[in-house]
């Protein structure tokens, strides 16, 4: 039996041997950045380096999702190391696509570098053989929930159920072979060290407002007419009036865009639509604060006598962590990098589908701060190669070695400490309660 430190040894040696064609996949996908359930030529880098190494693998998962396979020597234990393939959309970024203004602002890009990484350290050291677990290596869509109107369509035309890549994964039972998952996201933070364990996190279910009202003469006869801006308008005022009922520790973030106000300057808009999050740190607390969005929505059709036309999708659950296996992942980060560059950060307002993961078993998001600038701005930048992109991948690859080596002690532990809120049935029928459609007009008196 090889010793832990022999084995990382290895692992991390076979890494840096690749170092280059780590770091080259990350730059190249950078400058290529595709949208969530369109990345194709992502996914193609991912499925041929995958062939490249002789790792099995199947493609098209949820579309554009890729998941292969690693088997130790005996199969205790299984887990997931994922990467997200999509960008977000930022014009004005240096590197967007002039086409679609698609960009790498939040790293992801680097996460496909870490998991091919983390796949020719596991291959080509040959520690796989030494391990007593599998560890399965998957590239999933669209973790950005954005683009609701384009998925709500892929959804009627039955390609996908849920509007994010990794629900959409469990549900397709991409992950019913997986017991433990771990990822890495990008940091741009100014403050702290180098690598770090996501704390909780806010959950999301996600709202689609049509106000019908009735088009007239703007000038002539607007008495004619019935005013969906006015009505709208008072919609969001009403949830603004909500927000001091909003408790601190519950994190609410309610942040509505109107993404169509009308449709000629002389003419009573007929049609206004509203997009909107309703975000929050725990489920009871994001129901209780929609239900408040909802009646708030309802008194501008009420006050304008227009229609309410209000889709509800599931979006993602809060993130949370399990312990144990931080600590592993804490352990390893510390020995690559030193105390002075582990950082321990606190709740994150935003949301990620990691979270769903979570809710069915220990799962953790790893940091790493490779970038630089605002997340999601466009003057985020990939500013450390090395953090970036090779690594998270020896972290990861370290952090499974401590997991699966001595017939899978450690991962049993983890699976052992952790409790998850919900089973795979039990999350897809929450998540399939929460899509609803409903139509609604103020009683005539
Ligand atoms: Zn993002
Ligand atoms: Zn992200």
């Amino acid at each position: 039996m090889t010793d832990a430190a022999t084995l990382k040894e290895r692992v991390c040696r076979a890494i840096d041997a690749h170092r280059d064609e780590i770091i080259a996949i990350g730059e190249d996908i950078r400058v290529h950045p595709e949208l969530g359930f369109k990345e194709f030529r992502t996914a193609k880098i991912v499925s041929e380096q995958m062939t490249k190494l002789g790792i099995p693998h199947e493609t098209g998962l949820a579309i554009t999702g890729v998941k292969g396979k690693l088997r130790g020597a005996r199969s205790q234990a299984t887990i997931a190391y994922l990467g997200e393939l999509d960008s977000v959309l930022v014009r004005d970024h240096p590197d967007a696509d002039p086409e679609t203004g698609a960009a790498h602002a939040c790293g992801h890009n680097a996460q496909i570098a870490n998991l091919i990484g983390l796949a020719y350290g596991l291959v080509e050291s040959g520690v796989m053989a030494q391990l007593d677990g599998d560890v399965v290596l998957m590239a999933v869509p669209a973790e950005e929930y954005v683009e609701v109107e384009y998925r709500l369509q892929l959804r009627r035309e039955g390609k996908i159920e849920f509007l994010g890549g990794k629900p959409e994964l469990i549900r397709l039972g991409a992950f019913d072979d997986v017991q433990i998952t771990m990822m890495t996201h990008q940091s741009s933070r100014q403050e702290g060290g180098k690598f770090s364990v996501a704390g909780p996190s806010n959950g999301c279910i996600v709202k689609l407002i049509r106000y019908e009202g009735r088009a007239a003469h703007a000038g002539g006869a607007p008495h004619q007419g019935i005013n969906a801006l006015k009505a709208a308008m008072i919609g969001l005022q009403a949830i603004d009036a909500n927000r001091e009922t909003f408790k601190d520790e519950d994190h609410i973030r309610v942040h509505p865009i109107i993404t169509k106000g009308g449709d000629l300057v002389n003419v009573i808009p007929a049609d206004v639509r509203i997009e909107t999050y309703v975000r929050g740190a725990n489920i009871e607390a994001i129901l209780a604060a929609a239900k408040k969005v909802d009646r708030s929505l309802k008194a501008g059709a009420m006050a304008l006598g227009a229609t309410l036309h209000l889709t509800t999708m599931p979006g993602y659950l809060p993130r949370l962590v399990a312990p144990r296996l931080a600590e592993v992942y804490k352990r390893n980060a510390i020995a690559l990098v030193g105390e002075e560059e582990w950082w321990d950060p606190s709740f994150g307002a935003g949301s990620t589908d990691m979270g769903d993961v979570s809710h069915i078993m220990p799962a953790i998001e790893a940091q790493a701060r490779g970038a630089t600038g605002t997340g999601h701005g466009a003057d985020y930048q990939i500013t450390d190669p090395e953090i970036a992109y090779v690594a998270p991948a020896k972290v990861a690859a370290m952090t499974i070695i401590d997991l699966l080596m001595n017939g899978a002690t450690e991962a049993r532990a983890v699976l052992e400490e952790y409790e998850p809120p919900m089973s795979k049935e039990s999350y897809l029928e929450f998540m399939r309660n929460l899509a609803q459609e409903i139509t609604w007009q103020a009683a005539e008196d």
